[in-house]
């Protein structure tokens, strides 16, 4: 791999490293080091997939839109240009040959139906006359007929029991028997009133259809006629995949940000791998190779950063890590395993000299 850095370079890197922290030890002298290399791994391909469907078609009116569109007569070879970039989705509606045509509306005749709440007649009934909401077209209609015309008695007063002196005031003359000031005053004993909806005449203008006699038929809007056609589709899909070895967790933001990882770009699939790619990273990533039914473009990306372990002999409890970067080799340390367990040991034996001192005390004290 292009930009490795050599053993020589790494250890001369750890060198300098460790003495800026005061740390000795001569990483560079024969045997005072051990070195490993790894290599960290980062591998996605992205894959355009083509996927294709017919579905028939029936719209309403008569679209003379349709005839423009694009026509295919077979759809499984039907030629689509690949994507520049398959990160890119993209479709296509088509129209298949022969298939756009038109047919009559089975469920109206002409676009409408005839209106079912009036029958087709365009107007509904309406009674003629209306209670009167005053005398609610009882006997208070008329203290002397009770709205009948015949008078009962001649006898005054002419007026119920219980009955205010404002209502009485507002008696008017009766037109059935012709008394005065003894008839409701909105309807004058009649009772009831003429229907203020169909002024008397017995019939409205139906809501349904405006008096139309017919309505509109919804599933052809109108129209009376179907557009039918079969559509074809062909989509271009993106699917990603990825395959990483990124190595320790608590380096990973130094070697992702700062690393100079080598790229590889694999466009066709005819494109192989690099010939330095060890066979357990080959192993691993060419299955992700493996050309898909329908794939008609891919982009496969694999980026691989080398990262060299270093333990230097007189410095045992600490591990270095270096690798390239555009402008030099970074070196990071961190304890060892072993170091850090030895830490926790120490704390936890100083907690319980702690506790032991203080029961001591406490004892002594009493
Ligand atoms: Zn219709
Ligand atoms: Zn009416
Ligand atoms: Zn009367
Ligand atoms: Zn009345
Ligand atoms: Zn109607």
């Amino acid at each position: 791999m292009a930009g490795r850095p050599s053993d020589t370079e790494i250890l001369e890197a750890v060198e300098a490293y460790a003495g800026r922290r005061g740390a000795g030890g001569r990483a560079t002298a024969p045997g005072a080091a051990a070195l490993t290399w790894t290599t960290l791994l980062d591998f996605r391909i992205v894959r355009s997939l083509k996927t294709h469907g017919e579905r028939p078609m029936r719209e309403p009116g008569s679209r003379k839109d349709i005839a423009n569109r694009p026509t295919y007569t077979v759809l499984d070879s039907h030629p689509v240009p690949p994507p520049e970039d398959p990160e890119q989705a993209r479709s296509w509606t088509l129209v298949l040959e022969g298939s756009l045509g038109e047919e009559p509306c089975a469920g109206c005749d002409g676009g409408t139906n005839k209106c079912g709440a009036c029958r087709g007649r365009g107007v509904r009934d309406c009674p003629r006359f209306v209670d009167c909401p005053v005398c609610e077209a009882g006997p208070d209609a008329c203290w002397e007929c009770e709205g009948t015309g015949r008078s009962r008695s001649r006898r005054p007063p002419h007026w119920r029991p219980g009955t205010s002196a404002a209502d009485r005031a507002a008696r008017v003359r009766c037109v059935r028997c012709r008394t005065d000031d003894v008839a409701c005053p909105k309807c004058r004993g009649r009772r009831r009133l003429d229907c203020p909806e169909c002024g008397k005449s017995g019939q409205v203008e139906c809501t349904a259809c405006s008096g139309a006699k017919r309505v509109t038929h919804p599933e052809c809007r109108g129209t009376g006629r179907f557009t039918v056609w079969t559509e074809g589709w062909i989509r271009h899909t993106p699917h990603r995949d990825r395959e990483r070895r990124l190595g320790r967790r608590d380096l990973r933001r130094a070697t992702g940000n700062t690393g100079d990882w080598h790229e590889n770009v694999l466009r066709r699939t005819t494109d192989k791998l690099p010939d330095d790619l060890d066979d357990s990273d080959e192993a691993l990533i060419a299955p992700h190779l493996t050309p898909r039914k329908d794939e008609v473009a891919r982009r496969a990306t694999l980026r691989r950063l080398p990262l060299a372990h270093v333990r230097v002999h007189a410095d045992p409890h600490r591990d270095y890590f270096a690798f390239p970067t555009h402008t030099g080799i970074v070196v990071l340390s961190r304890p060892t395993g072993e170091r850090v367990r030895h830490f926790a040991a120490l704390g936890t034996a100083a907690a319980l000299l702690v506790t032991l001192v203080a029961v001591l005390a406490m004892v002594l004290l009493r």
